[in-house]
């Protein structure tokens, strides 16, 4: 069954899955990890814009596209690194079509969670067939029994803009509260059961930041990342003044890394400090058996994240 709600509210508390863009549920459905009715989005109006209140708070619906978010000039103007991670995810066709809502909950890319004779905590079982079997793309942090990392880009930038979600009917709440501690393996996010995000809020940019979103992957397009990184910094009288850095792909939720962000606190903004900070990110991670090589990408990912984000065109010019 499929019914079609003509505003959120409508769609919200539904008996079903919610559809978006569809372009993650429908192949969901296809390998069978994913069934029961569906609430599709396609005649809601509402959550379809980017706003900017008389505050210079910026407001993204959820139904916005990820190709309309990428080329929105107050977007690219004020939240470069936002904008480039946007533009640098999936395909041009996906980017079409999928939303910042959907990107932010589609599931993961696990292959044993979209594999139907595989046993995986999120699909039921008690038992993560990643860690025993090829896990080559998975976690190099612990968060929890399930191996797998959280998919989305936009999650991980927008983490490191601090930014605020908008659920239908609740309180607004973070970015970091949507996903949680990952220390659950049968979730994907934190959302509760029949909520429906509507946006998200992000704080204005910061006069003369410079921010950087970079991804390592296995082949240039049309690929999830194996390390990515969004970096913001402040640079004043030639030392950074403060520092947000998140990355994604490497634990079951997008992480911010306070440990690097602490160090670039104070440290002079020239590349030459910025190689030790980096290898901070190495912190923290336990990798299984084959993703210690992320670790290495996590690192260089970062360092090189870092020395761009130093040339970066200042928000507002300098
Ligand atoms: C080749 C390829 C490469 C890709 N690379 C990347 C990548 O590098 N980075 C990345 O982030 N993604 C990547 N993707 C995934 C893609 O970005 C997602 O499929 C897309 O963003 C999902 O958006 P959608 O609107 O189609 O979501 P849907 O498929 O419609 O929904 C996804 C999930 O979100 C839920 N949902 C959607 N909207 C709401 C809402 N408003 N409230 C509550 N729940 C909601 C749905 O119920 C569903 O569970 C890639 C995809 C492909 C095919």
């Amino acid at each position: 069954m499929i019914r079609f709600p003509t505003d959120l509210a409508q769609a919200a508390g539904s008996d079903g899955e919610i559809r978006a863009g569809a372009t993650d549920l429908a192949e969901r459905r296809r390998t069978m990890a994913g069934e029961g009715p569906l609430v599709d989005l396609r005649d809601v109006a509402e959550a379809r814009n980017i706003e900017v209140a008389a505050d210079g708070r910026t407001r993204i619906g959820a139904l916005v596209t990820i190709a309309a978010l990428a080329h929105d000039e107050h977007v690219s103007g004020g939240y470069p690194g936002l904008a480039q991670a946007a533009g640098g995810l999936a395909t041009p066709q996906i980017r079409a079509v999928g939303t910042v809502g959907g990107n932010l909950l589609q599931h993961t890319r696990c292959w044993y969670y979209r594999a139907p004779e595989a046993e995986c905590f999120k699909k039921g079982g008690a038992m993560c067939s990643a860690r025993k079997g090829d896990h080559l793309w998975h976690a190099c942090v612990e968060l929890g029994p399930c191996a797998s990392v959280h998919a989305s880009t936009l999650g991980m930038a927008l983490l490191a803009y601090d930014a605020r979600i908008d659920i239908v009917g609740a309180t607004m709440r973070t970015v970091a509260d949507l996903y949680g501690d990952g220390s659950d393996p049968t979730a994907h996010n934190a959302l509760p059961p029949g909520a429906v995000l509507r946006g998200i809020e992000i704080d204005p940019p910061r006069r003369g930041e410079r921010s950087v979103y970079l991804r390592a992957t296995s082949r240039a397009r049309a690929e999830w990342p194996l390390v990515e990184v969004l970096v913001r910094i402040g640079v004043e009288a030639g030392v950074i003044a403060w520092a947000k850095v998140a990355v994604g792909a490497v634990a079951g939720v997008p992480l911010r890394l306070p440990q690097v962000e602490a160090a670039l606190v104070g440290a002079p903004a020239q590349a030459e400090a910025l190689v030790a900070i980096a290898a901070l990110a190495r912190e923290g991670t336990a990798p299984l058996p084959m993703t210690a090589y992320t670790v290495d990408l996590l690192e260089g990912v970062v360092a090189d994240a870092l020395e761009r984000a130093l040339v970066a065109d200042p928000v507002g010019g300098s």
